[in-house]
C-alpha cells in the first residue's frame, strides 16, 4: 500500500487493524516533506510533537482502546488555526512569534478523533487571496506543476494534501478558499454550511462568512472530518445545534429523484473550454446516476464579487483592530527612537506588521464603514446580500443541488495576477456566493485541462444538506474515476 497516495480512511483502517503503525505512516509522510517542502512550501512550521502522538496512539491500540475515527492518521492544519503551544501566524508578519496558550476547537476535535497534526500550513496573509502569493513566509507552489499556484488563501493545506505532504488538511472558507485551491489541486473541499464548525481559535478574518472545513483525496475522507469537527460549540454561539449526521455511512449513489439546478449564470461566455468540457462531463455522470437537471437563475450573481469584497473588508478592519503590538504579536522596535505617541506607535507596528494587501482590506472596510459612506456601502451590501439569499433559497424550492464550475479557469502561473488586484477578486465570481448566504458547498476533481492542471467542480446545497454534496460528490468521483498523480509522487 503506498502511504503517500493512500485515503484518509484506507490509513485509519491499516492503523486500526496494525497493517501499519501510526509511527511508520508519520514518519514516511514526514520524508516527503522533508524532500519536497523546500520545493512547495506547503509548511510554514512544522509539529515537532507529530511522532509522540503517533507513538501515543499506537500505545493505545496497542492495549486495545478505542482510538476514535482518525485513528493515528496525519493531518495538515491551516495556519488560521490556533494550536496550543504551537506557533501561529496567520502567514503574517505582525503574528510571526505568537503561539496560542489554546488550540481551537476544530484542532482540538481531530486530535480528539485520533488524528497526528504535522504541522501548519501556509496561506495567503490572513487568508486574504486566492493564490498564497501574499504569505510573508514565501509563495506555495502547485505539485502539479510548480510554476503555477495551487489557489489559495488554503494553498499550502491543498499543496501539501496534493504533494503527498498530509493525508487530509483543514482549510477556511471566507469566499472560496477552501473550494478553490481544492480545484486547482484536484482535492475534495467543502465548505460547511455556516454554523456547522465551531470558528473558536480561528483566527478572525469576515466573522459572518469564516468556516473551516476538510481538503482530501476522496469524498468519503472529506465526509469522516465533517463528522469529527462539526457540531455545536459553546465557545462559538454562532454555532447551530443541527444534529450531526453520521454522512460517510449515508453516502447514497442512487440520484433517482434528484433535481440538479444549473445556474445559467455560472456558465457564461467567461467560463474557459477545457472547464467547461470537465464540468459538463460531471454534469453527465450525475444524470447518468439518475438525477435529472433544470436549467436555473441567479440573476444576482454578478453582484457577489461586489458584495462579498464589502462585507469581507468591513468585518476585517474591525477584526484585525487587535494587532496593536500591545498584547501580542509583533511590535516594531522602539529602543532607537521611541514613539512620540500612541498613534505613532501603532502606525509604526501595524506598518511594519501588515502587508500591501491586508492594509489595502483595512482601508476598504474603514472607508465602507465610516459614518457618511456606511449607508452607501456596507448597509447596502448587507440588503444586496439579503436578496442574493432569497434567490438561493428560490432556487432549491425547484432542486436540492446546484451545480457549477469552482473558478473559469483552471490556476494561474505564480506572478500572473499579483498586482492586479482586481482581476484576482473576479477569481471568486463562483464561490463567494455560498458565504454569503451561508450554504455548503464542495469541489470535486472533475478532470485535467489541456496543459495537466486539475479542474474542479462545484457543487452546493441548501443549509444543512450536505448530504447531498456527499452523494452526488461520490457519483462524479467514481464515475470519472480520475487516476493521475502529480510527478511528486510518481
Ligand atoms: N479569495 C477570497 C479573498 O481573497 C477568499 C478568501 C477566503 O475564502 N479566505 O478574500
Amino acid at each position: 500500500m503506498n502511504v503517500l497516495t493512500s485515503s484518509l480512511r484506507q490509513l485509519s483502517d491499516a492503523i486500526r487493524k496494525k497493517d501499519l503503525s501510526s509511527v511508520e505512516v508519520t514518519e514516511r509522510f514526514m520524508g516527503q516533506i522533508e524532500k519536497w517542502n523546500p520545493k512547495i512550501n506547503a509548511y510554514i512550521t512544522l509539529n515537532e510533537k507529530a511522532l509522540d502522538q503517533a507513538k501515543a496512539v499506537d500505545a493505545r491500540l496497542a492495549k486495545g482502546e478505542n482510538v476514535g475515527p482518525l485513528a493515528g492518521v496525519p493531518v495538515a492544519i491551516k495556519d488560521m488555526l490556533c494550536t496550543k503551544g504551537l506557533r501561529t501566524t496567520a502567514a503574517s508578519k505582525i503574528l510571526h512569534n505568537f503561539v496560542p496558550p489554546y488550540s481551537a476547537t476544530v484542532v482540538e476535535r481531530l486530535e480528539g478523533a485520533g488524528a497526528i497534526n504535522l504541522g501548519k500550513t501556509n496561506l495567503d496573509e490572513f487568508a486574504m487571496g486566492s493564490s498564497t502569493e501574499t504569505s510573508a513566509f514565501g509563495l506555495s507552489r502547485n505539485p502539479w506543476n510548480i510554476d503555477y499556484v495551487p489557489g489559495g488563501s488554503s494553498g499550502g493545506s491543498a499543496a501539501a494534501v496534493a504533494g503527498g505532504m498530509a493525508a487530509a488538511a483543514i482549510g477556511t472558507d471566507t469566499g472560496g478558499s477552501i473550494r478553490q485551491p481544492a480545484g486547482f489541486c484536484s482535492l475534495v473541499g467543502v465548505k460547511p454550511t455556516y454554523g456547522r464548525v465551531s470558528r473558536y481559535g480561528i483566527v478572525a478574518f469576515a466573522s459572518s462568512l469564516d468556516q473551516a472545513g476538510p481538503m482530501t483525496r476522496t469524498v468519503e475522507d472529506s465526509a469522516l472530518i465533517m463528522e469529527s469537527i462539526c457540531g455545536r460549540d459553546p465557545r462559538d454561539s454562532t454555532t447551530s445545534a443541527e444534529a450531526v449526521p453520521a454522512w460517510s455511512k449515508q453516502i447514497n449513489k442512487s440520484l433517482k429523484g434528484i433535481k440538479v439546478g444549473l445556474p445559467k449564470e455560472y456558465f457564461s461566455s467567461q467560463l474557459g473550454t477545457d472547464t467547461r468540457a470537465a464540468v459538463e462531463r460531471a454534469i453527465e455522470a450525475v444524470k447518468r446516476a439518475g438525477a435529472e437537471t433544470v436549467e436555473i437563475s441567479l440573476p444576482l450573481t454578478e453582484m457577489a464579487v461586489p458584495i462579498y469584497y464589502l462585507v469581507c473588508t468591513s468585518e476585517a478592519s474591525s477584526n484585525l483592530a487587535r494587532y496593536d503590538g500591545v498584547r501580542f504579536g509583533h511590535r516594531a522596535d522602539f529602543s532607537k527612537k521611541p514613539a512620540e505617541d500612541l498613534a505613532e506607535f501603532y502606525c509604526r507596528t501595524r506598518g511594519e506588521g501588515f502587508g500591501t494587501e491586508v492594509k489595502r482590506r483595512i482601508i476598504l472596510g474603514t472607508y465602507a464603514l465610516s459614518s457618511g459612506y456606511y449607508d452607501a456601502y456596507y448597509k447596502k451590501a448587507g440588503q444586496v446580500r439579503r436578496l442574493l439569499r432569497q434567490q438561493f433559497l428560490d432556487a432549491f424550492k425547484q432542486c436540492q443541488l446546484l451545480m457549477s464550475p469552482v473558478t473559469t479557469s483552471p490556476a494561474f502561473k505564480i506572478g500572473d495576477r499579483i498586482s492586479d488586484p482586481l482581476a484576482m477578486y473576479l477569481n471568486d465570481i463562483y464561490t463567494t456566493s455560498a458565504n454569503l448566504v451561508g450554504i455548503p458547498g464542495m469541489s470535486v476533481p472533475a478532470g485535467f485541462s489541456k496543459d495537466g492542471l486539475p479542474i474542479g467542480v462545484q457543487l452546493l446545497a441548501s443549509h444543512f444538506q450536505e448530504q447531498h454534496l456527499f452523494n452526488a460528490g461520490s457519483v462524479i468521483e467514481e464515475t470519472l474515476a480520475l487516476k493521475e498523480l502529480p510527478h511528486v509522487l510518481q
